[in-house]
């Protein structure tokens, strides 16, 4: 997925997409799929957790997050590259997001949740997907 956009939308808009982590993208809608396939029930953006994971098993104390490569900066993928023309503008934001990611992890961790962060890349392999899903929630 590439990073949207972001020109054509207001000053207000833009802010709010800086900020947050965005929810109800195409890669978490498909994690939820997936994952009700697989019989599990789930809340969504549970806002009592450390960064409102995406899919919260609330009885087997597990979250997943669904992040996107290049949102997230997931290590080693090309999905996460940023040209070096935009490096002054991203990566301070970029380096915010996964500086977050690694503190909701530590703190959710800490209270006792088992966390699996799943990656945009990974979507392309839907049995291996649903495999590592199924393992994880077991
Ligand atoms: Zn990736």
């Amino acid at each position: 997925m590439k990073a949207p956009k972001i020109s054509s939308v207001s000053p207000q808009r833009r802010r709010t997409m800086q900020a947050i982590r965005s929810k109800n993208t195409k890669p978490e809608i498909f994690v939820r799929k997936l994952v009700h396939g697989l019989g599990f029930r789930f809340r969504l953006h549970h806002k009592g957790l450390h960064g409102s994971p995406d899919l919260a098993f609330i009885g087997r104390k597990k979250v997943i997050f669904v992040n996107g490569c290049f949102w997230h900066q997931h290590s080693g993928c090309p999905g996460c590259h940023v040209p070096k023309s935009k490096h002054a503008y991203w990566l301070p934001k970029l380096r915010r997001n996964v500086e977050r990611d690694v503190a909701n992890t530590a703190a959710l961790r800490k209270a006792g949740w088992k966390v699996l962060t799943v990656w945009e890349c990974e979507l392309k392999n839907t049995k291996r997907l649903a495999t590592r899903l199924q393992k994880f929630l077991a």
